[in-house]
Formats: C-alpha cells, sequence, structure tokens
C-alpha cells in the first residue's frame, strides 16, 4: 500500500465511506503525496501529453485568440492574463512568444497563474524565465481587472461527486475499505433537488456526476468577467452534458484501477460544460477542439511552419495537426468553451459550426 492509500484508509476507518470527491482530492492534491505535488504527470515521460505539449500550434492558436479577445473589448489599458492549472507552463510561453507582436497588448497584460501545487509552480517559473508572474492559489485572489483566462485539461482534475439514480432519491457513490483494499459503496437514497433538474427521467440504476467545486470556480470566473470585463476559454474533454461513470485512472499513458496505486496515477472525469456555462452567468460559444482550431487558421499556419523544414520535421508538424483536430484523434473529443460578458460582441473561433449548441 502507498503512504496515501494507508491515509485514506484511516480516514475512511474514522470517518467512514469517502465520497469520491474527496477521494480525489486525497489522490491528486494530499499537499505531501498528492499525484501533482510529487510526481512529473505531464510530456512523454510522464503519464499524458496535452494539446500545448504536442505542438506550439496550439498556444499559437490560443494566443491570437485572446489578443482578438482583448481587441474586440475596446483594449483595455490594463488586464490579467490569466491560465489555471498551467501544468509545465509550455502553453502560456507560447502564448508569450506571440504575444510581443502585438505591444500594446503584452504592455497592457499582467500574466497570474492559478496553481496549488508546488512542484508544478516550479516547472512553471523555470519555463517561463525571466518573464514576471504572479502565482495565486485559487480564482478569488484574481486581481481586479478586465480578465482574459486560459485554462486547458483543468477542469477534468478538479473533484467530481457520483450518483446513482433510485426510485426514492440519488445514492451516491463512494470508497470505501472492505479490509484488504478499496471497492466502490453506495450511500442512503436522498433528495437532490439540482440532480432531478439537472437529470429528469433517468433510468435506475444510471449514474450520473456533478463536480460542485468546478461550478463554484465557473462562477467566480464569470463574475469576474461580468464585473471587470473580459473573456475566458475553457478547453477538455467532455460535452455539454451527459450521463454515465467517466471516472477514469492513467499511468504512463494507460488506463489503471481508480481504486489502485493512490497518488501515483491521474483521475480525472469528463468535463460537463453546460452546469459550468451556466454557473458562469456569461454569454457562452461552444464546439470542438478541432473545429475551433480550424476556424482560428492551424492548417494555414502548419503549412506555413512546415514550409522552412526538413522532410522529417514536416512529418512531425503533420502529425502534431492532426492529433490536435483530427475527429477520430482530440478533434471531437475534446471541447472549447468561450465566456464574455452578456451583451458583448461574439468572440471568434465558434464559426461554421453545423450544429451549434443552444446556449
Ligand atoms: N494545462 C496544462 C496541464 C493540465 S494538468 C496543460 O495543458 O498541459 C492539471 C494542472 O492543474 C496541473 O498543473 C495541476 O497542478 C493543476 N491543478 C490541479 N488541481 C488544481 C486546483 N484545485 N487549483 C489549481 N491548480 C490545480
Amino acid at each position: 500500500m502507498t503512504a496515501l492509500a494507508n491515509i485514506i484508509r484511516a480516514e475512511i476507518l474514522a470517518t467512514g465511506p469517502l465520497s469520491i470527491a474527496r477521494y480525489m482530492a486525497l489522490c491528486l492534491g494530499h499537499t505531501q503525496h498528492g499525484y501533482y505535488r510529487t510526481g512529473t504527470p505531464i510530456g512523454r515521460s510522464g503519464d499524458f501529453t496535452t494539446s500545448p505539449e504536442i505542438s506550439q500550434l496550439f498556444g499559437e492558436m490560443i494566443a491570437i485568440w485572446l489578443m482578438q479577445a482583448w481587441a474586440d473589448q475596446g483594449k483595455p489599458a490594463r488586464f490579467v492574463l490569466a491560465e489555471l492549472g498551467p501544468g509545465r507552463g509550455t502553453l502560456m510561453a507560447d502564448i508569450l512568444r506571440v504575444s510581443v507582436v502585438n505591444q500594446q497588448f503584452s504592455n497592457a497584460m499582467q500574466v497570474c497563474l492559478v496553481e496549488t501545487s508546488p512542484t508544478m509552480r516550479a516547472a512553471q517559473k523555470a519555463a517561463l524565465h525571466p518573464y514576471a508572474i504572479d502565482f495565486i492559489d485559487t480564482v478569488d485572489q484574481l486581481p481586479q481587472l478586465p480578465l482574459f483566462l486560459v485554462a486547458n485539461e483543468f477542469f477534468d482534475a478538479l473533484p467530481v461527486q457520483q450518483f446513482v439514480a433510485t426510485d426514492v432519491g440519488w445514492q451516491e457513490r463512494r470508497v470505501a475499505f472492505n479490509g484488504t483494499g478499496f471497492e466502490f459503496s453506495l450511500a442512503k437514497p436522498q433528495p437532490d433537488k439540482v440532480l432531478s433538474a439537472r437529470f429528469p427521467d433517468l433510468a435506475n440504476g444510471k449514474i450520473v456526476e456533478r463536480s460542485t467545486i468546478s461550478e463554484t470556480i465557473a462562477g467566480n470566473i464569470g463574475g469576474q468577467i461580468t464585473k471587470f470585463g473580459g473573456a475566458a476559454l475553457w478547453i477538455d474533454y467532455g460535452n455539454l452534458s451527459g450521463t454515465g461513470d467517466t471516472f477514469q485512472s492513467v499511468k504512463d499513458h494507460a488506463s489503471t484501477d481508480t481504486l489502485k496505486n493512490q497518488g501515483q496515477c491521474d483521475l480525472t472525469c469528463h468535463v460537463q460544460f453546460q452546469p459550468l456555462a451556466e454557473a458562469s452567468d456569461c454569454a457562452v460559444q461552444f464546439t470542438s477542439q478541432g473545429r475551433f482550431l480550424e476556424n482560428m487558421g492551424i492548417t494555414s499556419r502548419a503549412q506555413r511552419l512546415a514550409s522552412g523544414l526538413s522532410h522529417a520535421d514536416r512529418d512531425r508538424v503533420s502529425t502534431a495537426h492532426n492529433r490536435l483536430v483530427d475527429p477520430k484523434q482530440m478533434g471531437d473529443l475534446f471541447k472549447v468553451m468561450a465566456l464574455r460578458p452578456q451583451g458583448s460582441p461574439e468572440l471568434i473561433g465558434f464559426e461554421n459550426d453545423p450544429a451549434p449548441a443552444n446556449i
């Protein structure tokens, strides 16, 4: 048993089975043994690879989007450029590299990273040297200024509760200890107005998920954008809404058991964007990652980038481009949601969607 498994077992023995949210919070964020505190999760040598790590093209498209969103909102003379859960700092490094083309934009910004893990902060600091960067733990510490914010694969790492539908209410799924190992158990059925409104007429036995911490963060960001102006771009795997168990564990780029090797594997759930949109109370646009990147001009940028390269490097650019946009790879599974103040002009990148989301 890992050190963290012993701590989780002790907590279960003291207070009873844990919600999946509490279990995730301990596995990922425990101050001594949590996954994001100890390991090097991201990249080829880590457990999973994210879009900014696949190609600079991703960060370049996000940089263009942020500069345009800032221009669409009247080019505020001071603003916060924020990223949630910046991983190895690669996305922000690409954004800052591109932003030098617009001196007015780069002179107006104050860069702020929302990151709880000291290990990840150290990696981000190194990647972003010599830029001046502020670190904060939570979004409610963001400076009171117009906010232009990006979050890639952030919400999927936040704790989620699971519930099973029954005739007499919702049974929360929990993590119990059976004397030798961990197993899932069910709490007594309880009424839950939010779940019943969100998932009406669900068949008995079906599992649903809710991340209240994600909704709180979305509400906070939305409130800041409404009050001071700005825009946010959230990219993650998932959908507007959905049912079913999406709780998963990944180690060395392969799927593993969620109830084993605590603190040594990445635990995530698919993101449901609709509750986040509602919590933000902002105007919202939504599409797939593939469509968003195509709309932002990734293909012509990839062609230009490739044109000056050797044959092998050209192939690498083309493979990375495909991985990001191909619907069979990341293009469809990953979604993009943009937030802006109610009544402000639409943001770029969401054109030509054959099935626009009605939100
Ligand atoms: N955005 C990065 C990495 C995503 S991994 C990329 O695209 O490569 C998730 C990141 O969120 C890590 O940096 C992790 O330390 C951070 N994180 C996880 N939970 C957090 C929380 N509650 N608050 C702030 N950061 C968190």
